[in-house]
């Protein structure tokens, strides 16, 4: 590590103690930028990656609700309005107990990276809540979306800043969220991205981050002459973006072979084909089950409980091409990394938002795998709320066709933008630097444009 990366580090864990995943998100990003206040000090004299660091604004509010018993409940809301340099603040919703505001921070500063390489004007956010959705019934679900947006319709709108799901944040949750705002400011307007198709959503939104991760995939796998064609695949998770994935491994001609929850994960050896894939969307979005239940359905699937105790976790050790990690933060450490690397893995491409931890980085970038970091390979979601936003201001709606061709240039895009800047930096094939300074020169120079503010 570099003085100046050790100097800024030890100031960031300073002024936001605590913080564990903003430290990791901001060294990793401050790695590779040392590449470049080397060329360019003007960067470093103007500061601008010590003000990135600093949100603009941070937000945080009480949510009170009463719940389908009567009883009081009191949630914490948070949004975090990063970066505008570029466009409006953009960036998800999450509801999971483990949300915090360093969590929000370390997603809000990756989004701003990603929302650069997207090629498209957005800046970048995060928010959410420490809300538990699971096992809640609509009406609970309603009345919290109800309560969070009653006072983040302040402070959103489709200028300003236009939050999408995330984790716990799916289409029934952006629905109660965009009623509410709607109902508050008496306007309909594109303040939400991932809406529901008859009411301004877009087609392929849903489908987006996890067909992204496998376009990014199949870029990376092109520079060696390879194709996702008879590719057996490890994928995590098994909400939105695992669902994709999957669905779109398929049709590239792979094999997606695992899936997994927070209880545990299945590895089916045959194949999670097209039917397995309905039964998996039905228990996951209807349903809202356990994934479980899949190798109850199908002979062959073995079900393993997960521990949060164990060092490693057996789901990255199966023996396969290609690892798709769709689930959470720090998902893969350096023995699950280790172990990949050691069963054959040649692609690891992330729809998880920093699943991997620094160390498991170092090990992939050292074995020269090809390795998808997800501000570059999971950018295909914000992205394509990116068109939401634009059919929504142009009052039209793209096919199908349309909008799954743009997001496909845009992943292509996304990956030159990462083999080229990586080249000209001195480090070719490592996706990390190509993401992480393709990402930061071009909020870089519209910062050093707009003057200190
Ligand atoms: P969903 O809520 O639809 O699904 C999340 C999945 O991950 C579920 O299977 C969930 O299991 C599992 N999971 C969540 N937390 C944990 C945990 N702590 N340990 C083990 N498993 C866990 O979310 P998404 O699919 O939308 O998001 C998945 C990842 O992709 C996140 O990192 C998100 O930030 C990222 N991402 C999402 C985008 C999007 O467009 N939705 C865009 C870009 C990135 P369980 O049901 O048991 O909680």
């Amino acid at each position: 590590m570099s003085d100046y990366v050790k100097d800024l580090m030890a100031e960031v864990k300073a002024k936001n103690p605590a913080q564990p995943e903003f430290h990791q998100a901001v060294q990793e990003v401050a790695e590779s930028l040392a590449l470049v206040f080397e060329r360019h000090p003007e960067y470093r004299t103007a500061k601008i990656l010590e003000r990135i660091i600093e949100p603009e604004r941070v937000l945080t509010f009480r949510v009170a609700w009463v719940d389908d018993q009567g009883e009081v409940q009191i949630n914490r809301g948070y949004r975090i309005q990063m970066n505008s340099a570029i466009g409006p603040y953009k960036g998800g919703l999450r509801f999971h107990p483990s949300v915090t505001l360093g969590i929000l921070k370390f997603l809000a500063f990756e989004q701003v990276f990603k929302n650069s390489l997207t090629t498209l004007p957005m800046g970048g956010g995060k928010g959410g809540s420490d809300f538990d959705p699971k096992g809640k019934s609509d009406l609970k679900i309603m009345r919290f979306c109800q309560a969070f947006m009653s006072e983040l319709f302040r402070h959103v709108g489709p200028d300003t800043d236009v939050p999408a799901g995330d984790i716990g944040v799916g289409g029934r949750e952006i629905g109660y969220l965009f009623g509410q705002y709607k109902k508050l400011r008496n306007e309909f307007t594109g303040v939400l991205t991932g809406k529901g198709l008859n009411w301004g959503g877009s087609l392929i939104r849903p489908e987006a981050t996890g067909y992204g991760a496998t376009y990014f995939a199949a870029e990376m796998l092109t520079t060696r002459g390879k194709t996702l064609e008879g590719k057996v695949c490890l994928v995590s998770g098994s909400g939105n973006v695992a669902q994709y994935t999957v669905e779109k491994i398929n049709q590239l001609g792979g094999k997606a072979v695992s899936l997994s929850d927070s209880n545990g994960y299945i590895y089916d050896e045959a194949g999670i084909d097209k039917d397995k894939l309905a039964f998996v969307m039905e228990l996951k979005n209807v349903r809202r089950g356990r994934i479980q239940e899949y190798a109850d359905k199908f002979k062959g699937a073995v079900y393993t409980p997960l521990d949060a105790k164990m060092d490693s976790n057996p789901l990255w050790n199966h023996k396969a091409d290609c690892a798709f990690p769709s689930a959470t933060q720090n998902e893969i450490n350096a023995k699950d990394a280790q172990n990949l690397i050691r069963n054959g893995v040649c692609v690891v491409s992330e729809g998880a938002n920093m699943p991997t931890t620094i160390d498991g980085v170092k090990l992939f970038l050292d074995a020269k795998i090809l390795y998808g970091p997800g501000k570059a390979a999971n950018a295909g979601g914000v992205a394509t709320s990116g068109l939401e936003m634009s059919q929504n201001s142009m009052r039209l709606g793209w096919t199908r066709e349309e909008v799954d061709n743009r997001l496909r240039m845009i992943m292509h895009a996304i990956h030159t933008t990462c083999v080229e800047t990586a080249q000209r930096f001195g480090t070719p094939g490592n996706y990390v630097n190509g993401a992480n300074i393709g990402g930061f020169l071009k909020v870089a120079d519209a910062m050093m444009d707009q003057g200190v503010v």
